[in-house]
């Protein structure tokens, strides 16, 4: 009848510890993944390496905030 027990209970703690690692297993690399296959762009004004989702783009370049954006335009009078 012991025995029983313990048995059951070491197969609930395998069962429960497994899921977590299962868990864990399943959570962690989607985010690390997604971080080092996306795209690095150069910001045209101060040269900043930023991911190409966070940059801000315009006649095809890129910048880290609005306000470079600006500085950029304004640098260049040539550019109508
Ligand atoms: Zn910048």
């Amino acid at each position: 009848m012991v025995i029983k027990w313990i048995l059951l209970i070491t197969l609930v703690f395998l069962i429960f510890w497994f899921f977590k690692q299962f868990r864990q297993i399943q959570r962690k690399p989607p985010d690390t993944t997604r971080k080092v296959i996306e795209d690095m762009v150069r910001c045209a004004y101060c040269d900043v390496h930023l991911p190409k989702s966070e940059s801000i783009v315009e006649h095809g370049r890129y910048f880290c905030c609005t306000k470079h954006r600006q500085l950029y335009s304004q640098s260049q009078p040539d550019d109508k």
